[in-house]
């Protein structure tokens, strides 16, 4: 008999067969409250009947045709309508299946864009596990460890992280510009750097946010050193910060920005979004791909697209995410085990620290347990899984944020009341 590798050591005890909404179900009458969301990736909630429809009528029309040897309807329209969603000047698109292979599309567009070897990432960055993606990774060595060689040419640079350092945030962010800097003139010269990639919000890293100063600070020097910034958008796009973009939060603009996650409501697409200008100097068959913008998972983008406007799911996350994050911070204000929540809209991580004020790993997965054994799904997060992150799907609504509430309260006391 086969079984799954062992590796893939599962966070939830769930077998599920049927999911709906915020919810899951197995056939022995299990019922969990989902707030993992297939890591945001269900972001209209899972099977919701309009993306179910699209998805159901396109399969009876066309599966699948090639895109680089037959262009479908549903990519035309995809297309035209990401148009009304993304920033102005990214108007060429790329796409691809996975977040990973988006991360692997910027990297290679910016190299081949700029001709220049280097590409800058931020400690505690997530862009992926494929070898490109994983070498600018650095929420963990366990998405790194036993691959060296890994690809070369990235450079790490800080993160505004003001909790890591125990700084405050105008400190923290002082010494993360003035690092750079220092990259940038002893390391890796504006002439030898194509881009610099980062997350709005740190995901896996621990669903920290960036911040305003900082974010226009790379765009600065971006723009100064001629040197492309690359947003990573795959985990932070599609409403799940309570604005439709994570950058929308910081007023700042990328030249290459990738998507993937919420984009389908589960179904396997991803792209990155470009200047004309930027695109055009990728080589003609440099970047393709069998499955890339599959004509099912088009589909179903379509319609998240108008799920998302018709149940004004964006308002939704700002609404919802604001009273989850109350009610974590009154969990947080009596458990000295919880030193901070930290995220914006329906991205909200938990932290816990020992009693040395460590990162506590070890914590924060029994209390992950905890919950799951009472019904409730969650995640953890952080270079030392010591987040406890909430993000359900962009229509869950007051009750289901409550009943969530409820069950933290009671597994956070369980564990360390
Ligand atoms: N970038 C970010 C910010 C992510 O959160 C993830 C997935 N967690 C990825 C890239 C990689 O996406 P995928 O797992 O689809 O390859």
């Amino acid at each position: 008999m086969a079984t799954l590798s062992p590796h893939l050591k599962q966070a939830t005890p769930v077998v599920a067969e049927r999911g709906e909404g915020v919810h899951l179900f197995d056939d022995a009458g299990g019922r969990w409250l989902d707030f993992t969301a297939g890591i945001g990736v269900t972001s209209t909630g899972h099977c919701h009947p309009k993306v179910v429809a699209a998805a159901q009528e396109q399969v009876g029309r066309l599966i699948h045709g090639q895109y680089t040897t037959i262009m479908h309807r549903p990519l035309q329209q995809l297309t035209e309508r990401l148009g009304e969603v993304l920033p102005e000047h990214l108007d060429s698109l790329f796409f691809s299946n996975s977040g990973s292979e988006a991360a692997e599309a910027a990297v290679r567009l910016a190299r081949q864009a700029t001709g220049k070897p280097n590409i800058i990432a931020f400690h505690g960055g997530f862009h992926g596990r494929t070898m490109g993606a994983a070498s600018l990774t650095t929420s963990g060595t366990k998405i790194r460890a036993g691959f060296s060689p890994l690809m070369g040419g990235v450079v790490v640079a800080p993160f505004p992280d003001a909790d890591h350092y125990g700084w405050d945030q105008e400190t923290t962010t002082d010494f993360a510009l003035k690092e750079l800097d220092r990259l940038f003139a002893t390391v890796t010269s504006p002439d030898d750097t194509a881009a610099m990639i980062i997350e709005p919000v740190l995901g896996e890293g621990g669903y920290m946010p960036a911040n305003t100063r900082f974010l226009q600070g790379l765009r600065e020097r971006a723009d100064r050193h001629g040197v492309l910034l690359i947003l990573d958008e795959v985990q932070t796009g599609w409403g799940r910060t309570g604005a439709f973009w994570g950058k929308d939060h910081f007023g700042v603009e990328a030249d290459i920005m990738m998507t993937a996650k919420g984009l389908a409501s589960g179904f396997p697409l991803s792209g990155i979004a470009a200047t004309s200008e930027i695109m055009a100097r990728a080589w003609p068959g440099s970047q393709g791909g069998t499955y890339g913008a599959n004509a099912v998972a088009c589909a179903a983008a379509l319609a998240t697209l108008d799920v998302i406007e018709e149940e004004g799911l964006v308002a939704n996350a700002a609404g919802r995410g604001a009273r989850l994050r109350e009610g974590l911070e009154a969990v947080a204000a009596e458990t000295a085990a919880i030193s901070d929540v930290r995220g914006l809209g329906l991205m909200q991580g938990n932290q816990f620290r020992d009693a040395d004020g460590e990162p506590d790993g070890a914590t924060a997965a029994a209390v992950q347990q905890e919950a799951a054994r009472r019904g409730l799904l969650l995640l953890t997060c952080g270079p030392w899984g010591q987040v406890v992150r909430f993000i359900p799907a962009l229509v869950v609504d007051d009750d289901a944020v409550d009943e969530a509430l409820g069950i933290w309260r009671e597994a956070v006391d369980a564990v360390v009341g």
